[in-house]
């Protein structure tokens, strides 16, 4: 659908479109036990059961398709290394998945796997705006000192995954390299857009990073079956020009995540390349929600309250 978009408003003349070639086993080693690899191989094999609790079903083939959505990452970051400024790959993303396990629909973990090719090159930011806790890239890079993780996500009790409190900072080298903005349910443009700002931004701003990798998950759309966050399609495109103002000098990869509504996920993701790829047109502002989304006074007091906590333990006033 997203492709679909694009295509639409030719953007195909300003974006060049490649293929990707699945990953190997021995790069996917780099963050992933052997002993799970093969796991995952194995139940791809049998097309029954689930790779985890009950969330990821192991589908025929799976393991092909998780290995070349991979792939398509890793394409992304070749790109960058021989020169372009952007590479998206919308199709990567699977932020849950672990260094011994699969999780919430997620295989292979692109997202880290890109940042530890890549980190002894670039000084690498990894800005995940999905609605759920980027817990899997945590897990893997959290002693990491060459990248710094900022996940914002609905934090909740009962929700998943249950982890990225503002606490989670990071350890070892990895100490104060991981940023988590735990947002209550009802969390709107406002609210959003004044946490990222007191948070993310400064984060970015005192890192300057020169690779930054945006997981641009659509389920903090206010039309998401599964997040109850409330993001309208202007406040994502906010967020990114955040991003893009805070960053500077620093190349981008682009990766979609995850997203229930497809309606908005496919508008979200659209509305991001364009912009992070510099093409405007009037046909792009018409994927625009009308409106800009306000968080009730409750929320807004507790999203104010976390925001000051944040501040505290990573020393941003
Ligand atoms: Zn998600």
């Amino acid at each position: 659908m997203a492709k679909k978009l694009m295509e639409e408003r030719g953007f195909f003349h300003y974006i060049d479109i490649v293929t990707p070639k699945p990953i190997e086993d021995e790069e996917l080693e780099k963050i992933h036990d052997k002993k799970y690899i093969k796991f995952v191989k194995e139940m791809s094999q049998k097309g029954t059961g689930y790779l985890d609790d009950g969330d990821t079903p192991a589908f025929k083939g799976i393991y092909e398709a998780a290995k070349i959505r991979v792939g398509g990452s890793v394409k992304a970051l070749e790109m960058i290394e021989s020169g372009y400024d952007v590479a998206i790959n919308i199709g990567g993303g699977f932020h849950h998945a672990k260094r011994s396990s699969a999780e919430g629909f997620c295989v292979f973990n692109d997202v880290a796997l890109i940042a530890k090719l890549a980190e002894k090159k670039y000084k690498i930011a990894i800005v995940d705006i999905d609605g759920h806790h980027a817990d899997g890239t945590q897990e893997i890079l959290y002693d990491d000192n060459r990248v710094l993780k900022i996940s914002l996500h609905m934090y909740h009790k009962n929700f998943f995954p249950g982890t990225g409190n503002y606490d989670e900072i990071g350890e070892g080298n990895g100490k104060g390299l991981t940023l988590n903005v735990p947002l209550p349910p009802g969390t709107a443009d406002d609210a959003y857009i004044y946490a990222f700002k007191e948070t993310a931004v400064k984060k970015l701003l005192k890192f300057k990073p020169e690779l930054t990798i945006i997981v641009d998950g659509g389920d903090s759309h206010f039309g998401d079956p599964l997040v109850e966050l409330k993001l309208s399609t202007k406040g994502y495109y906010n967020v990114i020009q955040e991003i893009l103002n805070a960053i500077q000098n620093s190349k981008i990869i682009l990766l979609g995540g995850g997203g229930y509504n497809y309606d908005s996920t496919a508008r979200i993701w659209t509305i991001s390349t364009a912009e992070i790829s510099g093409i405007y047109s009037s046909d792009i502002d018409i994927l625009h929600d009308c409106c800009y989304t306000s968080s009730t006074n409750f929320v807004m007091n507790k999203v104010r309250d976390v925001v000051e906590k944040i501040k505290q333990i990573h020393n941003l006033n």
